[in-house]
């Protein structure tokens, strides 16, 4: 066997749905050999006795707010609260950077920020707005990989909704540049005004028939236009089933969900206050544990952080309607579902897919999300034999302040690897590490 730059020796490797111990050879930032005792030599070994080897994380959902709202976030800083919890690569979102990504010269300014300052590899989402049809294509060949539109009022003025016309006219090109809408599904018409300023309020006037209503409209245009459609953080059990049923017709369309909705119902807004402002809000714990059975069932495919930082300033305040909705959360996705999982008797294979095979398949990162030879060496080792809880000192969030905040995790990251070279490292990020454009390959 030729000469490798690395083994990662006798770690618990996750691959394929199931835990096997066995080596993993890399060379030129790619898997080269996955078995057991490799005998190929080597520039450097890392001894993965007791640990366990994950696939890098795969966040299709973060707002790293850069450039344009860095005072919420950054790319440097989101980048590397990733690497500490596991994760090897993301796609930002089109807002809430400034200017919102919907044109192709607003792609170049996000795709320099990225490149100066990310230290892991990255993919950027395009936006779907009623005044940018005319991009659509140019977003395409710059390498978006899809678009997401808001089907209600965004929480930005520079990020508008789009009516039914919009979203059919845009699905229609979207189709045809064979790439995917995503939506934030929840219909404006089955919104509720405030009937006062608190948190049940708030709920109240989100309610879960209006992420169905939407969530049913956008499969009927998808349907009706050919176009591959994603619904982001689906809140409900039955908007999962929704999304379940449509596919099994035949209608080319997925979900994902955040951790948020898996660890939290409403009432839980009664301790966490604004850090626990989203939108879709906290639903019932009938939701909350429904989601569990369906990820455990292979119903529910994908987990995403929706990481949606702000200033600690805009997530308090005595009116909830007022005060930013968005979790800060990125850094602890894996740790946390790990410690819920453990208690259902979910695996770690079920969260390894959730939180990357699934979702770089669906998105059609080619490279990513899998520890099998061919595949870029993105790895996260981590000791599952610690547990502990989210410490605000420990996150490296440009604001160091999240919802999760003294929940339970299990899993300490002991290594993340980047194409083969180290991003996060005994508690330290290793700032030279640099990471690059992921385009799309369908
Ligand atoms: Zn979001």
């Amino acid at each position: 066997m030729s000469e490798l730059d690395l083994i990662v020796r006798g770690g618990r490797v996750v691959a394929g749905g199931t835990v096997t111990i066995v080596d993993v050879g890399i060379a030129n930032g790619a898997i080269a050999a996955v078995g057991p005792n490799l005998t190929a030599t080597s520039a450097r070994d890392v001894d993965a006795t007791g640990m366990h080897v994950f696939p890098g994380g795969v966040d299709s959902h973060v707002h790293f707010n850069d450039p344009g709202r860095t005072e919420w976030e950054t790319i440097a800083t989101g980048s590397a609260a990733l690497a500490a919890g596991g994760y090897t690569c993301f796609v930002d979102m089109p807002l809430n950077n400034l200017p919102v990504t919907t044109t192709a010269e607003a792609f170049d300014l996000k795709l320099e920020a990225a490149q100066r300052s990310s230290i892991l590899d990255f993919g950027i989402w395009g936006g779907l707005v009623p005044d940018n049809l005319g991009h659509l294509e140019e977003l395409a060949k710059r390498g978006v990989i899809g678009f997401k539109a808001f089907m209600c009022p965004s929480g930005i003025d520079e990020f508008p909704a789009c009516d039914e016309a919009v979203l059919r006219e845009g699905m229609k090109r979207i189709a045809d540049l064979d790439s995917i809408l995503l939506v934030h599904a929840e219909d404006p018409a089955a919104l509720h005004p405030p009937a006062g300023t608190g948190w049940r309020d708030y709920v109240k006037s989100r309610p879960p028939e209006a992420e169905w209503m939407a969530i049913y409209e956008a499969i009927a245009i998808a349907s009706e236009t050919g176009c591959r459609l994603h619904i982001v953080h689906v809140s409900t059990r039955h908007g999962i089933e929704l999304v379940d049923e449509a596919r099994r017709q035949g209608i080319d369309v997925s979900a994902e969900t955040c951790p948020h909705y898996l660890l939290y119902s409403s009432r839980d807004l009664d301790h966490l206050g604004g850090a626990g402002k989203c939108s879709p809000p906290f639903r019932s714990l009938e939701d909350r544990d429904g989601l569990w059975r369906q990820l455990a069932d292979g119903v529910l495919p994908m987990i995403v952080s929706d990481h949606s930082p702000s200033t600690l300033e805009l997530k308090q305040g005595p009116d909830f309607f007022k005060l930013w909705g968005g979790i800060s959360g990125c850094q602890s996705t894996r740790q946390l579902l790990l410690w819920h999982a453990r208690a259902l008797s979910i695996g770690p294979a079920t969260i390894a897919a959730a939180t990357a095979t699934n979702v770089a398949r669906r998105f059609g990162l080619a490279r990513k999300g899998e520890v099998a030879v061919g595949f870029d060496a993105d790895l996260w080792l981590a000791d599952l034999s610690v547990d502990g809880v989210v410490r605000r000192e420990d996150l490296l969030y440009r604001n160091r302040f999240s919802a999760h905040e003294g929940m339970p995790i299990h899993g300490h990251t002991v290594m993340t690897i980047v194409r083969g070279q180290t991003a996060f490292k005994d508690g330290r990020v290793d700032r030279t590490s640099r990471g690059r454009l992921i385009k799309p390959q369908r």
